[in-house]
């Protein structure tokens, strides 16, 4: 980036010098021109107006005033010429040796207007230009005055050491801006690379903070499911340990042989159910893992009536409703949306297994399922124990759980909810939920209904 940016940089620099000497020299000889015209106009028209045209020799008087008024300093090369082209007389040169000038262009025009001009790249030196400025003079000859300036190369030779060291200046400070620039901008990167959660806005440009969000969220995520990740690996290992643990003491007692008849029943059944438990726990987690890997691919999607399948599932609950002395019924209509059986089947159960198991006797768990154009939904409203609402935003976290002797004594895993939730985002949809402690819970999960 440093690289580039100097060489960026550097060539925006160069062009910019480049460009700037090429026009500041085209205008400068431009002027040029126009002061060295404006130079010899001043000295023909001065020499010119000593020729009042009243006495005779009044002309012939003139080249005493030139040698007068063209000082060796005054560069105005001064040439009087007759009507015919003739040259009468030359500052500079033996006027009869100078070649016939009736054919100069200046010289046609002031012996027609009166005054002529022209500009002309000179013969001999190259790149140098001659500006030419004639006026008529009484007796019909022309008084010719020459002005030649150096050519446009000789000013980049002057000016081209000045140029070179303003260039370097210019690079320099180019390289050393860059450089700054640089710092400066992966400065905020840097840090957040060193110290990722740590970073701090104001400092940082306000085209780079969304980029910064972005990254700042990214590492949030990562920390967060890395630091889920090691708590569920250690909630796992707990959960597993407890019922493994208690199958294996009750065998030890079994295996010594002292337990009555009775006990090794009793051991039996424990034993039983704890394998019972180790079971759900593992299927539960298998579930979680699957659900994870296919991360709401709906591979296995296909219109269901979501109203046939919650009936289907009350069937099987009712053995367990009865159990806890819950009555359990189910209301609304046909909703048929795309989703996966198996996934529709484990978020009823769950949803209905929870509000049986943490109902009170005689209490009611009622399961509605009905749509709109664009949503379906189905509700599972309770009249249990409630949850209180410092629990309410967590119950949906793996192992998560509010009474956990409650839950291990009814055969919770802690697992129910994640599961629930896992398979309501993979279908891009949403969970409510109310709940009074002492009053019930009502969960209400809305679908995108697309049948
Ligand atoms: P569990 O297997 O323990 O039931 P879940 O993930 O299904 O695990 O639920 C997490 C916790 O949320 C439960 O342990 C329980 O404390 C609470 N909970 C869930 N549903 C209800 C409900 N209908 N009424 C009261 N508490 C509930």
């Amino acid at each position: 980036m440093k690289k580039k940016l100097n060489r960026y940089l550097v060539t925006v620099s160069v062009l910019a010098i480049a460009l700037t000497l090429v026009f500041t020299s085209l205008i400068f000889w431009k002027e040029m021109q126009t002061e060295a015209m404006d130079q010899v106009k001043s000295t023909v028209s001065l020499i010119a107006s000593y020729d009042n045209g009243e006495s005779p020799d009044a002309v012939a008087n003139l080249e005493s005033y030139i040698a007068a008024w063209v000082q060796p300093e005054n560069p105005t090369r001064i040439t009087r010429i007759a009507a015919d082209g003739t040259v009468l007389f030359d500052n500079e040169a033996e006027a009869g040796s100078m070649v016939n000038h009736l054919n100069r262009p200046e010289v046609q025009e002031a012996l027609r207007n009166g005054t002529g001009e022209d500009t002309r790249a000179s013969e001999t030196m190259a790149g140098s230009v001659t500006c030419y400025y004639a006026k008529r003079l009484s007796d019909g000859s022309v008084l010719r005055g020459a002005y030649t300036i150096r050519g446009i190369r000789n000013i980049f030779v002057r000016v081209l050491p000045y140029i070179a060291v303003i260039a370097a200046m210019v690079i320099a400070l180019a390289v050393l801006v860059s450089w700054y620039l640089t710092v400066k901008f992966l400065q905020p990167i840097r840090d957040m690379a060193e110290k990722p959660l740590a970073i701090r806005a104001p400092d940082t440009y306000e085209e780079l903070q969304p980029l910064l969000d972005t990254i700042k969220s990214q590492q949030k995520d990562v920390i967060m499911a890395a630091t889920q990740r090691q708590e569920f690996t250690a909630n796992v290992s707990h959960e597993l340990k407890t019922p493994l643990a208690a199958i294996s003491g009750y065998a030890e007692l079994i295996e010594t042989g002292i337990a009555s008849k009775e006990d090794t029943i009793r051991f039996g059944t424990e034993i039983h159910q704890n394998a019972e438990r180790l079971l759900k726990l593992i299927n539960d987690i298998i579930r979680l893992s699957e659900l994870d890997l296919s991360a709401g691919a709906q591979e296995k999607a296909e219109p269901l009536d979501l109203y046939a399948v919650a009936e289907r599932c009350m069937e099987e609950l009712q053995v367990e409703a009865d159990k806890y002395g819950v009555s359990i019924s189910l209301t609304g209509r046909k909703s048929v949306l795309r989703a996966d059986r198996q996934e529709m089947e484990e978020l009823i159960n769950n949803l209905a297994d929870n509000a049986i198991r943490y109902n009170k006797p005689h209490g009611s768990v009622k399961l509605t399922v009905e749509h709109d154009g664009e949503k379906a939904w189905l509700r599972v409203a309770d009249t249990g124990i409630g949850i209180p609402k410092e629990h309410q935003k967590r119950i949906f976290e793996r192992f998560y759980r509010v009474d956990k002797s409650r839950s291990r004594a009814t055969g919770g895993t802690g697992l129910g909810l994640a599961i629930v939730k896992h398979i309501v985002q993979g279908m891009q949809g949403e969970i409510q939920l109310e709940s009074e402690p002492g009053e019930g819970t009502t969960v209400t999960v809305l679908l995108p209904y697309r049948n």
